[in-house]
């Protein structure tokens, strides 16, 4: 990752450059340096917001970090990093999409205080040997297709969250799985943070905005939008019943042939089984050639069956 010789922490003589300027944006590295700068805001009196990301930033991303910088009197910190223990042996880690200049220029635009941009090493330094277990829902959905993706994902944001120390932290609803066991690990190990669920940012058609997006070839791009009106035929189908909703997001991803569905699923808000009425979420994941995409909707579920 290059970075820019003005958002270097040292200069040229290195010594080193002052860890936060009020009216632009600050790039840190080092994790000390950025705790020492959050500590400070909040003593201060300053709320301090964080929004963890891969980088890569879209219009999703563009979202939260709005939902941040709303909250009054607070400074909005954006960690960049890209979590390798959250990626599987087999998957995209060395090809994942990284847009490190232009995404420190949304966070510009977004008035965006602080960016935690870390080294691999620096994370995860020789000896590391903590993980944090998700428990059952882990090793569900998401977790049956990607071993250890979540462990690897619930320890980063619990670094992320020790590091900046923040009074709110935003995620998006798009990685629906992601947010529950991220509420149920701030609640279970007491973690003194507000979790803010932002729903999904999509595009005009109804796909849903995603770094992984950036894979997709021009047709393939066309027979994604398949998953998102899969979801929107469930949610119709919610007053027919459970059976029904998954039955016809079904039926809606049989008419595309290029998709090969992993799952499609109704659970409850927290991820328990399906109601039989009342509030739940439909969970889709396909894979298009190499790209697996997931999504996911609100569904009312309103009669008994
Ligand atoms: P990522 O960089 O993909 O790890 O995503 C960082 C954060 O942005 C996560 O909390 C995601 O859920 C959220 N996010 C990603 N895509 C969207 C979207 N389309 N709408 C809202 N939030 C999103």
């Amino acid at each position: 990752m290059t970075r820019p010789s003005s958002l270097r922490t040292h200069d040229l003589l290195g010594r080193k450059r002052p860890g936060y300027t009020k009216d632009g944006l600050t790039v840190h590295t080092d994790p000390n340096a950025l705790r020492r700068v959050t500590k400070a805001m909040r003593g201060g009196g300053r709320r301090v917001t964080l929004v963890p990301t891969m980088g890569a930033l879209h219009d999703g991303h563009r979202e939260l970090m709005r939902r941040a910088r709303s909250i009054p009197g607070s400074s909005t910190v954006v960690s960049i990093f890209v979590n390798p223990r959250q990626f599987g042996p087999t998957e995209d880690f060395d090809r994942y999409p990284r847009a490190f200049e232009a995404d420190l220029e949304m966070c510009r635009e977004e008035g965006v205080e602080l960016v935690f941009a870390p080294d691999v090493d620096t994370m995860y330094p020789p000896g590391f040997a903590t993980s944090i277990d998700p428990g059952p829902i882990g090793d569900e959905l998401e977790g049956a297709a990607r071993p250890g993706h979540f462990a690897g994902m619930l320890t980063v944001v619990n670094k992320l969250l020790a590091i900046v120390v923040p009074d709110v932290v935003f995620f998006g609803e798009k990685d629906y799985q992601q947010l529950t066991l991220i509420r149920r690990m701030v609640h279970d190990l007491d973690v003194d943070v507000h979790v803010v669920g932002v729903p999904t940012v999509r595009e005009r058609d109804g796909m849903a905005r995603s770094s992984r997006n950036a894979y997709l070839t021009p047709e393939q791009r066309e027979q994604a939008v398949t998953i998102s009106a899969a979801l929107s035929a469930g949610q119709y189908a919610g007053e027919q019943g459970p059976a029904a909703v998954v039955a016809a997001a079904r039926e809606v991803l049989s008419a595309e042939p290029a998709l090969e569905v992993d799952y499609v699923e109704l659970r409850d808000p927290e991820l328990g089984p399906a109601p039989s009425i009342g509030d739940a979420r439909l969970l889709i994941a396909a894979r298009l050639g190499a790209t697996r995409l997931i999504d996911n909707a609100h569904v009312s579920v309103t009669e008994r069956v």
